[in-house]
């Protein structure tokens, strides 16, 4: 994109997605009407986080009559966290707002955030959700859990409740993608910036189409990054349950001289198998927390980029007529 066309794009909205083909087209068409109705110029980032399914196709369809929207499909798929990186980075406007694809989060709402930043001169303004009551019994225990063990680790700026559907203005943008991080988990990252923010409410909503692209064991992975990311605390989890287990030692001796001096020196199998049992446990925990912290040092030090881009209709249009795109591009090849 031309330097001039990167000026003149007041807002570009990232919208990662994974096999979201059900709920595209409605997505879409609610998304369209809020941001044509803004009066400003943007564009839509569609990041492709290499969906199997028709998601890719049902894109360079929208794409034929909806000009602003912009595809980024990625070679393979990196996660959520991942694929909204591809879009930020990519992403040319003054402002950047982001939102999952599933239309939990109100498209309209980015008109009061746009307003707001501009109003106020905010660089961040976060969606928080106030209602969480669609979410399922497990989404919202596991998320209380979350934000409140959060708010221990990276400190009270983190907003309660506000995932990745927010507004950033370029400043902010510009110092994230400054950040080395390999792994960043944006919804911590950006309060830790502390840059003027503001707020804006909304209730959740049913995701409108499709199933979740959360399973547990991202959820964990995401929790995991989280906490790895923002404190060393539980590195010294380790050292406290030494400290913990010396003492009981020194209390064990004791008992033991005086046992062996009154005479009695009965077997002890329980008490020693229970002592073995719970140091071999907590040596082992020791070694887990410690291999987490250095497969992040491990990470780092390998620099890997966390998303291979395929294919970026930007780039496309640049460089060849705009819509000679027919078919979704196969991952794996570049057009
Ligand atoms: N997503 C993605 N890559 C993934 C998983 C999810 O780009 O590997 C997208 C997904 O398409 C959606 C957003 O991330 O736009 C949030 O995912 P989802 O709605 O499934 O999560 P939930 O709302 O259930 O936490
Ligand atoms: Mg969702």
């Amino acid at each position: 994109m031309s330097t001039t066309a990167e000026q003149a794009t007041t807002l570009s909205v990232v919208v990662p997605m994974y096999n979201e083909e059900a709920v595209l087209p409605i997505m879409a068409e609610r998304l369209r009407k809020v941001l044509d109705g803004l009066d400003v110029s943007y564009e839509v980032v569609a990041v492709d986080d290499g969906s199997t399914d028709a998601t890719a196709a049902v894109l360079i369809g929208l794409r034929r009559y909806w000009p602003q929207l912009r595809i980024i499909r990625l070679r393979r798929n990196g996660g959520h966290q991942a694929a909204l990186t591809a879009g930020m980075h990519r992403a040319v406007g003054q402002y950047v707002a982001s939102i999952d694809a599933d239309l939990q989060d109100p498209p309209e709402l980015i008109k009061d955030m746009l307003d707001l930043a501009r109003s106020q001169n905010l660089d961040i303004v976060y969606g928080v959700r106030n209602d969480r009551s669609t979410d399922t019994v497990f989404k919202r225990w596991t998320a209380v859990g979350y934000y409140r063990m959060m708010r221990g680790f990276a400190g009270n700026r983190v907003p309660h409740n506000a995932g990745d559907f927010r507004l950033l203005s370029r400043v902010t943008v510009d110092a994230l993608r400054a950040l080395p991080e390999q792994q960043p988990v944006y919804r911590l990252l950006v309060p830790w910036l502390g840059f003027p923010s503001g707020t804006v409410e909304y209730s959740r909503e049913r995701r409108a189409a499709g199933v979740t692209k959360y399973p547990l064991t991202k959820m964990v992975r995401l929790a995991a990054d989280s906490v790895t990311s923002f404190s060393a605390a539980p590195l010294r989890l380790a050292t406290w349950l030494g400290l913990a287990g010396f003492g009981v030692c020194i209390a064990l001796v004791v008992w033991v001289l005086v046992a062996y001096f009154i005479g009695v020196t009965v077997p002890g199998w329980a008490s020693l198998s229970v002592v073995l049992l719970f140091l071999g446990a907590v040596q082992l925990l020791c070694l887990g927390l410690l291999g987490e912290y250095v497969g992040r040092i491990f990470a780092a030090m390998q620099g890997r980029p966390a998303f291979f881009i395929a294919y970026d209709s930007a780039e496309d249009a640049a460089t060849a007529v705009a819509d000679a795109v027919e078919e979704p591009v196969p991952a794996g090849r570049t057009r």
